[in-house]
Formats: C-alpha cells, structure tokens, sequence
C-alpha cells in the first residue's frame, strides 16, 4: 500500500471538512470523487482499499478499460467527467453510475438511445459553460432550462443537476457563484435537481462554499498525473 496515498488522501478530506464547516454543511452530504484518469488499474483499487467508492474518468476507452477491470465490484461508483460524443454513449453507459457531462440534446438522446435495453436509469448532470469560449465545453447558460426540459423527457435518463469547470481567467468563487445560480434554474424545470459537480484540486474550497455536491479531485490525491502515451 502507498503511503503517501493515504496520507493525500487524508489530507484532501481534512480540507473537505474544514471548508464544509466554514460554510456550515456537514460534510457527510458531499461526494468526494478521486479522478483516476492517466492512472493505472492498480491505483483504483489503492484507492479502493482506502476507502474510496467513487472514482471519476474523462475518456471511454479509459473508463471502459478500468471498469471492465472491477466488473465484479458493484461498490465501486464510476462518474464519466469528460466531453461525450454521441458513438461513445453505449460503452460510457455500460460502464458509468452516472455522467456529468450532457451538454447538448444530441447527447441526451444519445446516452437515451444506448439505454433502452437497459432496466436502470442513469444519472445525469448537465454540464454548464462558465466561459464565454464555446471550446471549453458545456452548454451556454441560456440554452440551460431548454436542455434541463429536453433531458428530464428522456425516459432512461434522472437529470441530478449541474456540472461545471472553473474559468482559467477568472477568480473561481465568482464563477461558482454563477453555477448555484444556474442550479437554482435548473430546479424550476426538475425540482429535485439538487446535485452540484464543482471542485477539482485548485479549487474544491470555493466550490463547498456555494453548496457543491460532488467534488472531482486528481492530483491532490493521486500525485502528479503520469503523461498520455
Ligand atoms: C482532470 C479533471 C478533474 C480533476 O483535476 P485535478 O486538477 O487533478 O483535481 C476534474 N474535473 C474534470 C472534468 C477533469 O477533467
């Protein structure tokens, strides 16, 4: 067992409880998802055996590759956080508890299609754009309701809530300010639609103050990641 894991690991969820109190949330209610991806298999079940039951993965073949490894582990929670193209929606779904990323109609119909078959339905959260590039993902905050409404009328599909990315140029806390605001629209089309995916290692202390749900943290608790072959 890694040592310096544990010890990452310990210390990110010190820092998740000390923000949850600043903000006076009980910690309990947050989600506290390790982003695995760039690492092997073996760091999963590191992870595992520490206690973590929610992993986080931003590419299919990745995901698909490392759940098929834990097919057998039905504690084991597989959130896809990364840009879904519509052909890659059946393997995702096969493989996935829930996605963060539906930032379009096409991709709700998609992640619909591929779950058909399926008796469950999927978790879903709709990625909002908290910049104005239309390059960094998600959908634009005007298109939000239209996309939440389309969503929430797919049959196999539970719409959670939002999903978002802090801008690179912008402080994050003004930024998640905005998605708490965009959470509230939401829930005037699903009003059960309490989930907030927000936080990575830079900045998951911001996002608890505005009422984040799911925190994605990487390299805070796996270490540098290793580079993409
Ligand atoms: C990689 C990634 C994270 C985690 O990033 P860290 O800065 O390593 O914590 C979170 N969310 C998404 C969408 C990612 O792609």
């Amino acid at each position: 067992m890694d040592t310096d894991l544990a010890a990452r690991l310990a210390d990110v969820d010190a820092r998740i409880a000390d923000a949850a109190r600043a903000a006076g949330r009980d910690a309990a209610e947050i989600t506290r998802i390790v982003v695995t991806k760039f690492h092997p298999a073996t760091l999963v079940q590191d992870l595992f055996d520490l206690g973590v039951r929610d992993v986080g993965e931003n590419r299919q073949q990745e995901l698909s590759a490392k759940a098929a490894v834990f097919a057998e582990n039905r504690a084991l929670r597989w959130h896809f956080i990364g840009q879904a193209q519509a052909n890659k929606a059946r393997a995702i779904r096969a493989a996935a508890s829930v996605v963060h990323s539906i930032d379009r109609p096409r991709i709700a119909d998609a992640f619909e299609t591929a779950g058909e078959a399926d008796a469950a339905t999927l978790d879903v959260l709709l990625q909002v754009n908290l910049t104005t590039d239309p390059g960094r993902g998600g959908v634009a905050p005007d298109e939000l309701e239209s996309l939440a409404a389309h969503t929430a009328a797919c049959r196999t599909l539970r719409v959670r809530g939002v999903m978002a990315v802090a801008p690179l140029d912008e402080a994050p806390a003004a930024a998640f300010e905005r998605l708490r605001g965009y959470a509230d629209r939401v829930r005037t089309v699903v009003p059960d639609a309490n989930w907030i995916s927000a936080g990575m290692t830079a900045d998951f202390a911001e996002a608890i103050a505005v009422g984040a749900t799911h925190l994605r943290i990487g390299s805070a608790i796996t270490g540098p990641r290793p580079p993409r072959d």
